[in-house]
Protein backbone atom coordinates (compact mmCIF):
# COMPACT_ATOMS: atom_id res chain seq x y z
CA UNK A 1 0.00 0.00 0.00
CA UNK A 2 1.36 3.21 -0.97
CA UNK A 3 0.55 7.01 -0.69
CA UNK A 4 -2.11 7.26 -3.52
CA UNK A 5 -3.75 4.07 -2.27
CA UNK A 6 -4.21 4.58 1.19
CA UNK A 7 -5.15 8.31 0.33
CA UNK A 8 -8.11 7.15 -2.21
CA UNK A 9 -9.37 5.28 0.38
CA UNK A 10 -9.37 7.37 3.49
CA UNK A 11 -11.05 10.18 1.09
CA UNK A 12 -13.50 7.66 -0.26
CA UNK A 13 -14.36 6.62 3.24
CA UNK A 14 -15.56 10.28 3.87
CA UNK A 15 -16.68 10.57 0.51
CA UNK A 16 -19.53 7.15 0.87
CA UNK A 17 -19.53 6.32 5.01
CA UNK A 18 -21.74 2.96 3.79
CA UNK A 19 -19.23 1.78 1.05
CA UNK A 20 -17.51 -1.55 1.20
CA UNK A 21 -13.75 -0.23 0.77
CA UNK A 22 -10.66 -2.95 0.14
CA UNK A 23 -7.17 -2.38 -0.51
CA UNK A 24 -4.62 -4.90 -2.00
CA UNK A 25 -1.55 -4.73 0.17
CA UNK A 26 1.03 -6.35 -1.87
CA UNK A 27 4.11 -4.93 0.30
CA UNK A 28 3.20 -6.78 2.93
CA UNK A 29 3.64 -4.00 5.04
CA UNK A 30 1.64 -1.05 6.80
CA UNK A 31 1.60 2.27 4.61
CA UNK A 32 4.60 3.73 5.41
CA UNK A 33 6.36 7.13 4.45
CA UNK A 34 8.25 6.01 1.50
CA UNK A 35 9.80 8.83 0.79
CA UNK A 36 11.79 9.19 4.49
CA UNK A 37 13.93 6.12 3.59
CA UNK A 38 16.89 7.71 4.22
CA UNK A 39 16.15 8.53 7.42
CA UNK A 40 16.13 4.58 7.94
CA UNK A 41 19.60 4.72 6.54
CA UNK A 42 20.47 7.47 9.40
CA UNK A 43 19.44 4.81 11.93
CA UNK A 44 16.02 5.89 12.48
CA UNK A 45 13.70 3.14 14.56
CA UNK A 46 11.69 2.15 11.35
CA UNK A 47 7.90 1.99 13.27
CA UNK A 48 8.39 6.06 13.21
CA UNK A 49 8.24 5.75 9.62
CA UNK A 50 4.42 3.65 9.77
CA UNK A 51 1.86 6.45 8.65
CA UNK A 52 -1.06 4.37 9.46
CA UNK A 53 -1.44 1.40 10.94
CA UNK A 54 -3.69 -1.47 11.04
CA UNK A 55 -5.78 -0.53 13.75
CA UNK A 56 -6.64 2.83 11.40
CA UNK A 57 -8.35 0.90 8.67
CA UNK A 58 -10.42 -1.40 11.20
CA UNK A 59 -11.93 1.83 12.71
CA UNK A 60 -12.39 3.14 9.05
CA UNK A 61 -14.25 -0.12 8.77
CA UNK A 62 -11.44 -0.23 5.44
CA UNK A 63 -10.52 -4.10 5.07
CA UNK A 64 -6.54 -4.51 4.02
CA UNK A 65 -6.00 -7.87 2.44
CA UNK A 66 -2.20 -8.95 2.56
CA UNK A 67 -1.77 -10.15 -1.20
CA UNK A 68 -0.64 -9.22 -4.45
CA UNK A 69 -3.03 -8.30 -7.44
CA UNK A 70 -2.53 -10.80 -9.87
CA UNK A 71 -4.94 -10.81 -12.59
CA UNK A 72 -7.63 -8.39 -13.20
CA UNK A 73 -10.49 -8.80 -15.13
CA UNK A 74 -12.31 -6.03 -16.01
CA UNK A 75 -15.64 -7.51 -17.91
CA UNK A 76 -16.25 -9.57 -14.84
CA UNK A 77 -15.15 -6.95 -12.75
CA UNK A 78 -13.00 -9.01 -10.80
CA UNK A 79 -9.55 -9.08 -9.07
CA UNK A 80 -7.55 -12.49 -8.47
CA UNK A 81 -4.97 -12.28 -5.48
CA UNK A 82 -2.02 -13.81 -5.47
CA UNK A 83 -3.32 -15.92 -2.31
CA UNK A 84 -6.10 -17.45 -4.57
CA UNK A 85 -9.36 -14.58 -3.28
CA UNK A 86 -10.78 -13.45 -6.13
CA UNK A 87 -12.68 -9.98 -5.28
CA UNK A 88 -15.10 -8.07 -7.06
CA UNK A 89 -15.68 -4.37 -7.40
CA UNK A 90 -17.68 -1.96 -8.87
CA UNK A 91 -15.19 0.79 -9.17
CA UNK A 92 -11.23 -0.03 -9.01
CA UNK A 93 -8.15 2.31 -8.49
CA UNK A 94 -4.77 0.99 -9.77
CA UNK A 95 -2.69 2.70 -7.50
CA UNK A 96 0.69 -0.02 -7.45
CA UNK A 97 3.62 2.34 -8.15
CA UNK A 98 6.39 1.70 -9.38
CA UNK A 99 9.75 -0.70 -8.62
CA UNK A 100 13.19 -0.17 -8.92
CA UNK A 101 14.77 -1.57 -11.75
CA UNK A 102 17.06 -4.20 -11.62
CA UNK A 103 20.13 -4.82 -14.27
CA UNK A 104 19.98 -7.90 -16.00
CA UNK A 105 23.99 -8.07 -16.78
CA UNK A 106 25.88 -11.24 -16.06
CA UNK A 107 26.33 -11.76 -12.32
CA UNK A 108 23.04 -9.87 -11.16
CA UNK A 109 21.75 -12.60 -9.07
CA UNK A 110 24.47 -12.80 -6.72
CA UNK A 111 23.86 -11.72 -3.31
CA UNK A 112 24.54 -8.06 -1.50
CA UNK A 113 23.01 -6.55 -4.82
CA UNK A 114 20.36 -4.31 -3.15
CA UNK A 115 17.63 -1.84 -4.54
CA UNK A 116 16.44 1.45 -2.42
CA UNK A 117 12.67 1.41 -3.36
CA UNK A 118 11.23 -0.19 -0.16
CA UNK A 119 11.48 0.04 3.66
CA UNK A 120 12.65 -3.78 3.73
CA UNK A 121 15.59 -2.74 1.42
CA UNK A 122 16.71 0.50 3.47
CA UNK A 123 16.75 -1.83 6.68
CA UNK A 124 18.71 -4.75 4.68
CA UNK A 125 21.11 -2.05 3.57
CA UNK A 126 21.24 -0.46 7.35
CA UNK A 127 21.64 -4.10 8.93
CA UNK A 128 24.40 -4.44 5.98
CA UNK A 129 26.15 -1.35 7.21
CA UNK A 130 28.93 -2.38 9.74
CA UNK A 131 29.55 -5.66 7.52
CA UNK A 132 31.03 -4.26 4.58
CA UNK A 133 33.24 -1.74 3.22
CA UNK A 134 33.61 -1.26 -0.43
CA UNK A 135 30.21 -0.18 -1.64
CA UNK A 136 29.17 0.41 -4.78
CA UNK A 137 26.02 2.66 -5.97
CA UNK A 138 25.10 2.24 -9.52
CA UNK A 139 23.57 5.42 -10.65
CA UNK A 140 24.00 9.02 -9.89
CA UNK A 141 20.69 10.14 -10.01
CA UNK A 142 18.56 11.65 -6.84
CA UNK A 143 18.41 8.41 -5.19
CA UNK A 144 22.05 7.26 -5.79
CA UNK A 145 22.90 10.63 -4.36
CA UNK A 146 20.59 10.78 -1.78
CA UNK A 147 22.10 6.91 -0.47
CA UNK A 148 25.43 8.21 -0.39
CA UNK A 149 24.57 10.64 1.47
CA UNK A 150 22.36 9.10 3.99
CA UNK A 151 25.51 6.64 4.35
CA UNK A 152 28.23 9.11 5.15
CA UNK A 153 28.48 8.14 9.06
CA UNK A 154 28.86 5.01 8.05
CA UNK A 155 32.74 3.40 7.19
CA UNK A 156 32.44 2.60 3.71
CA UNK A 157 34.60 3.20 0.88
CA UNK A 158 31.88 4.44 -1.56
CA UNK A 159 32.15 4.34 -5.11
CA UNK A 160 29.24 6.35 -7.24
CA UNK A 161 29.14 5.04 -10.86
CA UNK A 162 27.45 7.02 -13.13
CA UNK A 163 26.58 6.58 -16.65
CA UNK A 164 25.86 10.37 -17.63
CA UNK A 165 28.93 12.99 -17.74
CA UNK A 166 27.74 14.28 -13.90
CA UNK A 167 25.23 13.41 -11.28
CA UNK A 168 21.96 13.89 -11.17
CA UNK A 169 20.91 13.48 -14.61
CA UNK A 170 18.36 13.80 -16.15
CA UNK A 171 16.68 16.27 -13.88
CA UNK A 172 20.08 18.17 -13.31
CA UNK A 173 22.20 19.71 -16.06
CA UNK A 174 25.97 19.88 -16.32
CA UNK A 175 26.95 22.75 -14.60
CA UNK A 176 24.16 22.40 -11.40
CA UNK A 177 25.71 18.61 -11.50
CA UNK A 178 28.82 20.41 -10.89
CA UNK A 179 27.53 22.11 -7.32
CA UNK A 180 26.63 18.80 -5.90
CA UNK A 181 29.92 16.65 -7.21
CA UNK A 182 31.84 18.86 -5.64
CA UNK A 183 30.23 18.42 -2.37
CA UNK A 184 29.97 14.57 -2.92
CA UNK A 185 33.66 14.54 -3.29
CA UNK A 186 34.15 16.31 -0.24
CA UNK A 187 32.28 14.10 1.46
CA UNK A 188 34.46 11.13 0.08
CA UNK A 189 32.42 9.79 -2.28
CA UNK A 190 34.81 8.57 -5.30
CA UNK A 191 32.29 9.54 -8.41
CA UNK A 192 33.23 7.92 -11.75
CA UNK A 193 31.59 9.14 -15.05
CA UNK A 194 30.59 7.82 -18.25
CA UNK A 195 30.67 4.63 -17.42
CA UNK A 196 28.32 1.69 -16.48
CA UNK A 197 28.31 -2.18 -15.11
CA UNK A 198 28.89 -4.86 -17.48
CA UNK A 199 29.04 -7.89 -14.92
CA UNK A 200 29.22 -8.60 -11.38
CA UNK A 201 31.60 -10.98 -10.19
CA UNK A 202 32.07 -13.30 -7.02
CA UNK A 203 30.70 -16.92 -6.15
CA UNK A 204 28.11 -15.97 -3.62
CA UNK A 205 27.96 -12.52 -2.46
CA UNK A 206 29.16 -9.76 -4.91
CA UNK A 207 32.82 -9.17 -5.09
CA UNK A 208 33.69 -6.35 -8.02
CA UNK A 209 31.80 -4.64 -10.28
CA UNK A 210 33.66 -4.76 -13.97
CA UNK A 211 32.80 -1.53 -15.87
CA UNK A 212 31.99 -1.08 -19.54
CA UNK A 213 35.30 0.90 -20.01
CA UNK A 214 37.22 -2.25 -17.95
CA UNK A 215 37.51 -0.87 -14.54
CA UNK A 216 37.21 -3.75 -11.86
CA UNK A 217 36.22 -2.19 -8.51
CA UNK A 218 36.00 -4.25 -5.73
CA UNK A 219 32.68 -4.35 -3.98
CA UNK A 220 31.05 -6.28 -0.96
CA UNK A 221 27.68 -4.31 -1.39
CA UNK A 222 26.32 -3.03 -4.55
CA UNK A 223 22.98 -0.71 -4.35
CA UNK A 224 21.32 -0.03 -7.61
CA UNK A 225 19.65 2.96 -8.05
CA UNK A 226 19.13 3.02 -11.71
CA UNK A 227 15.26 4.53 -12.01
CA UNK A 228 11.77 2.93 -11.22
CA UNK A 229 9.51 1.45 -13.57
CA UNK A 230 5.52 0.29 -12.82
CA UNK A 231 5.02 -3.22 -13.04
CA UNK A 232 1.40 -3.61 -14.28
CA UNK A 233 1.51 -7.74 -15.46
CA UNK A 234 -1.38 -7.81 -13.58
CA UNK A 235 -2.96 -5.83 -16.40
CA UNK A 236 -2.00 -7.23 -19.41
CA UNK A 237 -4.42 -7.55 -22.18
CA UNK A 238 -6.42 -4.96 -20.90
CA UNK A 239 -5.41 -2.10 -23.54
CA UNK A 240 -4.87 0.47 -20.47
CA UNK A 241 -1.36 0.66 -20.84
CA UNK A 242 1.08 2.87 -22.94
CA UNK A 243 4.89 3.56 -22.61
CA UNK A 244 4.95 1.38 -19.51
CA UNK A 245 1.69 3.81 -17.66
CA UNK A 246 -1.70 3.64 -17.20
CA UNK A 247 -2.72 6.36 -19.11
CA UNK A 248 -6.02 8.40 -17.49
CA UNK A 249 -7.05 11.95 -17.87
CA UNK A 250 -6.96 14.73 -15.41
CA UNK A 251 -10.02 12.99 -13.87
CA UNK A 252 -7.68 9.84 -13.49
CA UNK A 253 -10.48 8.03 -15.73
CA UNK A 254 -8.93 5.22 -17.57
CA UNK A 255 -10.21 4.21 -21.05
CA UNK A 256 -12.14 1.39 -18.51
CA UNK A 257 -15.28 3.44 -17.26
CA UNK A 258 -14.78 1.35 -13.63
CA UNK A 259 -11.21 1.88 -13.42
CA UNK A 260 -9.08 4.77 -12.46
CA UNK A 261 -5.29 5.32 -11.54
CA UNK A 262 -3.30 7.42 -9.71
CA UNK A 263 0.62 8.05 -8.57
CA UNK A 264 3.73 6.43 -9.93
CA UNK A 265 1.73 3.82 -11.48
CA UNK A 266 -0.10 6.80 -13.84
CA UNK A 267 0.52 9.05 -16.77
CA UNK A 268 -1.84 11.63 -16.92
CA UNK A 269 -2.75 13.23 -20.39
CA UNK A 270 -3.78 16.50 -19.69
CA UNK A 271 -6.24 18.30 -21.81
CA UNK A 272 -4.69 19.53 -25.23
CA UNK A 273 -1.04 19.96 -23.84
CA UNK A 274 1.79 17.27 -22.58
CA UNK A 275 1.51 14.35 -20.27
CA UNK A 276 2.36 14.37 -16.44
CA UNK A 277 4.11 11.11 -14.58
CA UNK A 278 4.31 11.32 -10.83
CA UNK A 279 7.89 10.83 -9.09
CA UNK A 280 6.25 12.91 -6.20
CA UNK A 281 4.55 12.00 -2.85
CA UNK A 282 2.16 14.66 -2.78
CA UNK A 283 1.40 14.21 -6.53
CA UNK A 284 -0.12 10.88 -5.37
CA UNK A 285 -2.19 11.74 -2.57
CA UNK A 286 -3.47 14.78 -4.76
CA UNK A 287 -4.02 12.46 -7.70
CA UNK A 288 -5.90 10.25 -5.38
CA UNK A 289 -8.46 12.61 -4.12
CA UNK A 290 -9.55 13.73 -7.42
CA UNK A 291 -9.85 9.59 -8.33
CA UNK A 292 -11.93 9.22 -4.91
CA UNK A 293 -13.83 11.96 -6.06
CA UNK A 294 -14.37 10.56 -9.54
CA UNK A 295 -15.06 7.11 -8.33
CA UNK A 296 -18.03 8.51 -6.28
CA UNK A 297 -19.46 10.24 -9.55
CA UNK A 298 -18.01 13.89 -9.05
CA UNK A 299 -16.47 15.76 -11.38
CA UNK A 300 -13.14 16.50 -9.93
CA UNK A 301 -9.97 17.23 -12.16
CA UNK A 302 -6.56 17.14 -11.05
CA UNK A 303 -4.77 20.29 -11.29
CA UNK A 304 -0.99 20.37 -11.64
CA UNK A 305 -0.22 22.80 -9.84
CA UNK A 306 3.60 24.03 -9.59
CA UNK A 307 6.03 20.95 -8.88
CA UNK A 308 8.13 21.53 -6.17
CA UNK A 309 11.31 19.14 -5.23
CA UNK A 310 13.94 20.03 -2.83
CA UNK A 311 16.58 18.28 -1.13
CA UNK A 312 19.97 18.48 -0.29
CA UNK A 313 23.41 16.99 -0.11
CA UNK A 314 26.33 17.52 2.04
CA UNK A 315 26.08 21.89 2.13
CA UNK A 316 24.09 21.42 -1.32
CA UNK A 317 20.32 22.44 -1.25
CA UNK A 318 18.93 22.09 -4.67
CA UNK A 319 15.15 22.81 -6.25
CA UNK A 320 13.23 22.00 -8.72
CA UNK A 321 10.41 24.56 -9.45
CA UNK A 322 7.54 23.89 -12.09
CA UNK A 323 8.05 21.84 -14.96
CA UNK A 324 11.74 21.56 -15.63
CA UNK A 325 11.75 18.27 -17.57
CA UNK A 326 9.99 20.64 -20.76
CA UNK A 327 12.80 22.85 -20.88
CA UNK A 328 14.03 20.66 -23.95
CA UNK A 329 10.95 21.27 -26.09
CA UNK A 330 10.76 23.96 -28.37
CA UNK A 331 10.10 27.58 -27.40
CA UNK A 332 11.46 27.40 -24.70
CA UNK A 333 14.22 29.96 -23.21
CA UNK A 334 17.19 29.01 -20.94
CA UNK A 335 18.74 31.84 -18.99
CA UNK A 336 21.49 30.79 -16.43
CA UNK A 337 23.74 32.16 -13.41
CA UNK A 338 26.94 30.84 -11.94
CA UNK A 339 28.75 32.59 -8.91
CA UNK A 340 30.74 30.98 -6.33
CA UNK A 341 28.33 29.67 -4.28
CA UNK A 342 25.45 28.65 -6.48
CA UNK A 343 23.80 27.94 -9.99
CA UNK A 344 20.76 29.07 -10.99
CA UNK A 345 18.77 28.14 -14.22
CA UNK A 346 15.32 29.79 -15.47
CA UNK A 347 13.01 28.70 -18.21
CA UNK A 348 10.57 30.74 -19.66
CA UNK A 349 8.43 30.63 -22.56
CA UNK A 350 7.18 33.80 -24.45
CA UNK A 351 8.62 36.15 -21.80
CA UNK A 352 7.04 34.17 -19.19
CA UNK A 353 8.70 32.02 -16.33
CA UNK A 354 7.65 28.06 -16.51
CA UNK A 355 10.41 26.60 -14.39
CA UNK A 356 13.50 27.03 -12.33
CA UNK A 357 16.79 24.71 -10.98
CA UNK A 358 18.32 26.26 -7.83
CA UNK A 359 21.75 24.25 -6.80
CA UNK A 360 23.29 26.00 -3.66
CA UNK A 361 21.40 28.39 -2.25
CA UNK A 362 17.04 28.28 -1.66
CA UNK A 363 16.73 32.01 -0.79
CA UNK A 364 14.78 32.87 -3.71
CA UNK A 365 12.60 30.04 -4.41
CA UNK A 366 9.14 30.78 -2.53
CA UNK A 367 9.73 33.93 -4.98
CA UNK A 368 9.96 31.54 -7.95
CA UNK A 369 7.08 29.32 -7.02
CA UNK A 370 5.08 32.40 -6.75
CA UNK A 371 6.49 33.67 -10.27
CA UNK A 372 6.23 30.53 -11.79
CA UNK A 373 2.56 30.14 -10.31
CA UNK A 374 1.32 33.55 -11.59
CA UNK A 375 2.83 33.04 -15.10
CA UNK A 376 4.96 36.14 -14.49
CA UNK A 377 6.86 38.12 -17.42
CA UNK A 378 10.11 38.04 -16.90
CA UNK A 379 11.68 38.96 -19.92
CA UNK A 380 14.86 41.25 -19.76
CA UNK A 381 14.42 40.74 -15.81
CA UNK A 382 16.35 37.67 -15.55
CA UNK A 383 18.93 39.14 -13.11
CA UNK A 384 16.84 40.91 -10.60
CA UNK A 385 14.97 37.28 -10.32
CA UNK A 386 17.77 36.84 -7.59
CA UNK A 387 18.39 39.74 -6.42
CA UNK A 388 17.56 39.37 -1.85
CA UNK A 389 15.42 42.57 -2.21
CA UNK A 390 13.05 41.25 -5.18
CA UNK A 391 9.19 40.98 -4.62
CA UNK A 392 6.54 39.46 -7.19
CA UNK A 393 5.71 42.68 -7.36
CA UNK A 394 8.62 44.08 -9.50
CA UNK A 395 7.23 41.50 -11.87
CA UNK A 396 4.22 42.42 -12.77
C1 LIG B 1 13.91 6.39 -1.59
C2 LIG B 1 12.84 7.28 -2.10
C3 LIG B 1 12.83 8.61 -1.73
C4 LIG B 1 11.85 9.45 -2.20
N1 LIG B 1 11.86 10.77 -1.81
C5 LIG B 1 10.87 11.58 -2.19
C6 LIG B 1 10.83 12.93 -1.75
O1 LIG B 1 11.74 13.39 -1.04
N2 LIG B 1 9.78 13.70 -2.13
C7 LIG B 1 8.78 13.21 -2.92
O2 LIG B 1 7.84 13.93 -3.21
N3 LIG B 1 8.80 11.94 -3.38
C8 LIG B 1 9.81 11.12 -3.03
N4 LIG B 1 9.84 9.82 -3.49
C9 LIG B 1 8.79 9.37 -4.43
C10 LIG B 1 7.50 9.01 -3.71
O3 LIG B 1 7.79 8.19 -2.61
C11 LIG B 1 6.57 8.29 -4.69
O4 LIG B 1 6.28 9.19 -5.75
C12 LIG B 1 5.28 7.86 -4.02
O5 LIG B 1 5.56 6.96 -2.97
C13 LIG B 1 4.34 7.19 -5.03
O6 LIG B 1 3.24 6.66 -4.36
P1 LIG B 1 2.34 5.54 -5.02
O7 LIG B 1 1.26 5.26 -4.01
O8 LIG B 1 1.95 5.91 -6.38
O9 LIG B 1 3.29 4.26 -5.20
P2 LIG B 1 4.14 3.40 -4.18
O10 LIG B 1 4.59 4.20 -3.03
O11 LIG B 1 5.16 2.71 -5.03
O12 LIG B 1 3.10 2.32 -3.63
C14 LIG B 1 2.57 1.31 -4.43
C15 LIG B 1 2.27 0.11 -3.57
O13 LIG B 1 1.59 -0.87 -4.35
C16 LIG B 1 2.18 -2.14 -4.12
N5 LIG B 1 1.92 -2.99 -5.28
C17 LIG B 1 2.55 -2.98 -6.48
N6 LIG B 1 2.02 -3.91 -7.30
C18 LIG B 1 1.04 -4.52 -6.61
C19 LIG B 1 0.12 -5.56 -6.92
N7 LIG B 1 0.10 -6.17 -8.10
N8 LIG B 1 -0.75 -5.95 -5.94
C20 LIG B 1 -0.76 -5.35 -4.74
N9 LIG B 1 0.08 -4.34 -4.38
C21 LIG B 1 0.96 -3.93 -5.31
C22 LIG B 1 3.64 -1.84 -3.89
O14 LIG B 1 4.27 -2.90 -3.22
C23 LIG B 1 3.54 -0.58 -3.04
O15 LIG B 1 3.35 -0.90 -1.70
C24 LIG B 1 10.82 8.95 -3.05
C25 LIG B 1 10.83 7.61 -3.43
C26 LIG B 1 11.83 6.78 -2.96
C27 LIG B 1 11.83 5.33 -3.37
Amino acid sequence: MGAAGATCAQQLRTLEPKAEITIVNGEGLPFYLRLDLASILEGKDSSKLIARKDDYWIENNIQVVYSQAVKLDSKAQTVLLENGEQLAYDKLLIASGAQARRLTCPGAELKEIATYRTLKDAISIYELRDKVKQVVIVGGGILGMEVAYAARAYDWDITLLVRESHVGAPLIDEEGGGFIQQALEQGGVNVIYEDEVARYEGSDKVEAVVTEAGRRLPANLVIECIGVAPDLRFLEELGIIEGGRVWVNEGMRTTVPTLFAAGDAAVVKMLNSHDVTCHNWNVAIAQARVAAEAMTGRDAKWNEGVYYNADRFYDQEFAIIGPWERRTLSGRKLETQTTGEAFRAVVSVNGVIESALVVGDKTGNKLLRRLIASRAKIEGKFDRLFDPEATAGAFE
